[in-house]
């Protein structure tokens, strides 16, 4: 079985992400950028998938930047077989990654599609159902475990108040939320052999896909800064704060 796992460049999520002076967006200058966590998720548990002997290989699959070669790299070197950057430099919208994953996806045809619940630049949760829409495959979302039995796999999800199990017909789409697995870090032998995997470069014109936005970022603005708290000496004074200061109670 093959799967293809979708991975995301994105700012670090150790970094205190900074607005541009002209409001334009978020400066990228001389910031680490790194793997979506939700991706990499999506990763080991393919990678997992493989060494159960029900993967047979992995490909992993990123969407922006040259540079995200990098990103690709990192999978490889976690246990990925082939990577495949479609480089474009465009400001994108989940619907156009959605329509560029359906092309690979046809040109693949894996078996399972693993995407993150959401990438943590853009927060939109949204590709990996629009994927599922244009695919018309079966969609496990926010999936805390995956078990392949035969031609379905069984997704339990985590949903409000509990945990909701799934069974999908393969081919089938799934999101990973933060629990479905603890990711692996790359051993130095690893990163070294990922340099000799392949990794093909494709445009979205060699897909057909037009990455023409049909959204304008407005503007962007930092949230406002939390004027500094105060010390209280008593439960009393307190009371007191929140009810004739903050009047919140
Ligand atoms: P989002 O819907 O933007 O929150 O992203 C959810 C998931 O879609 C990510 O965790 C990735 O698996 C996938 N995805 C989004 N954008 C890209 C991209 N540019 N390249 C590859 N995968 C992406």
């Amino acid at each position: 079985m093959k799967v293809l796992v979708a991975v995301k460049r994105v700012v670090d999520y150790n970094v205190k992400v900074r607005v541009k002076a002209d409001n334009s967006g978020v400066d990228l200058a001389n910031v680490k950028m790194s793997m979506n966590p939700f991706c990499e998720i999506g990763v080991e548990e393919a990678i997992r998938l493989k060494e159960k002997g029900i993967a047979t290989e992995v490909v992993v699959v990123s969407i922006g930047p040259n540079a995200a070669q990098e990103q690709l790299r990192t999978a490889l070197a976690l246990g990925a077989d082939r990577a495949i950057l479609v480089e474009c430099n465009d400001e994108l919208r989940s619907l156009t990654v959605a329509k560029l994953l359906k092309a690979v996806v046809d040109q693949e045809q894996p078996q399972l599609i693993m995407l993150g619940k959401q990438a943590i630049d853009s927060d939109n949760n949204q590709t990996g159902q629009m994927l599922g829409a244009l695919t018309g495959y079966a969609q496990g979302t926010f999936a805390s475990k995956v078990e392949v039995a035969g031609d379905k796999v069984n997704v339990t999800r985590e949903i409000d108040g509990g945990l909701q199990t799934v069974a999908l017909n393969l081919p089938a789409i799934v999101t990973t939320d933060l629990r479905l697995n603890e990711p692996r870090y790359a051993s130095l032998p690893n990163i070294m052999k990922a340099k000799k995997k392949p990794l093909e470069i494709i445009t979205p014109d060699s897909l057909g896909v037009s990455t023409a936005s049909t959204v304008t970022t407005l503007k962007v603005e930092a949230p406002a800064t939390r004027s500094a708290g105060i010390k209280v000496k008593s439960v009393a004074e307190l009371v007191e704060k929140l009810k004739n200061e903050a009047k919140v109670i």
